[in-house]
């Protein structure tokens, strides 16, 4: 349960961002920041008194510094920091352009770098804290055409044990672990040709796609303090897929 829990998640208005905050609501989260570049998405939740739609961009450094401004000044406590928004520009090796390289480095690398190094400094006052990235099974295996996408995912899961070992120093109970999910049906995945979709699922013992619930219910484990004793941990989510 995430009862009583001040939650941020970026990447919220659609897909796995969208399913992480339905269930931190269902697990007694007390105040969500939802945050995403276009919450437009939000409508059905402007009038909930537990989630905070935000537009924001990760990228967007002074901007992110401003918000987190507005935090400290309302004294407001944070607990989970969830590093969900994500792109992909795929292509392979010998024709990515350096644009696509360096907006999904940008969104996937830096913009993880960019709200934990916020959000951080609140839950070193507080002694505590769960930050939860949202990597990937390609981070750790590769995939081809997706050099930019598997740097971005892999160097998620490097820092994630990074923040592991130097937000814990003094004592404080921060966690950092990684969630790292498989082929999972959401709107990154929807305009995959159906060879495509079907070859993943031939690949995946468990002989489908994931759902953004799937995803969803690994992180608020992640966030809870039933992990309270894991941190620098990457856990798979993806059927099997890599084993
Ligand atoms: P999605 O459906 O595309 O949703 C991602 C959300 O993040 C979108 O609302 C997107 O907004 C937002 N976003 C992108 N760039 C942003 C930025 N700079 N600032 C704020 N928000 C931004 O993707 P998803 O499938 O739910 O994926 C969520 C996470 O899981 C990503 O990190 C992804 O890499 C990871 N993941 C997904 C899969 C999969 O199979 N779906 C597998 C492994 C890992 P826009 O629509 O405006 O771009």
């Amino acid at each position: 349960m995430l009862t009583g829990k001040h939650c941020v998640i970026t990447g919220a208005a659609q897909g796995i961002g969208r399913a992480i905050v339905e269930t931190f609501v269902e697990q007694g989260a007390t105040k969500i920041y939802a945050l995403d570049r276009n919450i437009d998405n939000m409508q059905d939740w402007q009038t909930d008194a537990v989630i905070v739609p935000v537009a924001l961009d990760v990228c967007d450094q002074d901007a992110v510094a401003n918000w987190v401004q507005t935090l400290h000044q309302q004294h407001a406590v944070i607990d989970i920091l969830v590093n969900n928004a994500g792109i992909t520009r795929d292509n392979l090796l010998t024709k990515m352009s350096e644009s696509d390289w360096d907006a999904v480095i940008d969104v996937n690398l830096k913009g993880v770098f960019t709200m934990t190094q916020a959000i951080a400094p609140l839950m070193i006052a507080q002694e505590r804290g769960a930050i939860v990235s949202l990597s990937s099974v390609v981070g750790t295996d590769g995939n081809i055409g997706q050099t930019n996408y598997a740097a971005s995912k892999g160097g998620v899961i490097a820092m994630t044990k990074t923040w592991s070992k130097e937000l814990a120093r003094h004592g404080a109970q921060i966690r950092a672990n990684c969630v790292a999910p498989g082929f999972i049906e959401t709107p990154m995945t929807a305009n995959l040709p159906d060879k495509v979709i079907e070859m993943m699922k031939g690949k995946t013992p468990l002989g489908r796609m994931g759902t953004a619930q799937d995803i969803a219910n690994a992180i608020s484990f992640l966030a809870s303090d039933n992990a309270s004793f894991i941190t620098g941990q990457t856990l798979k989510v993806d059927g099997g897929l890599v084993i």
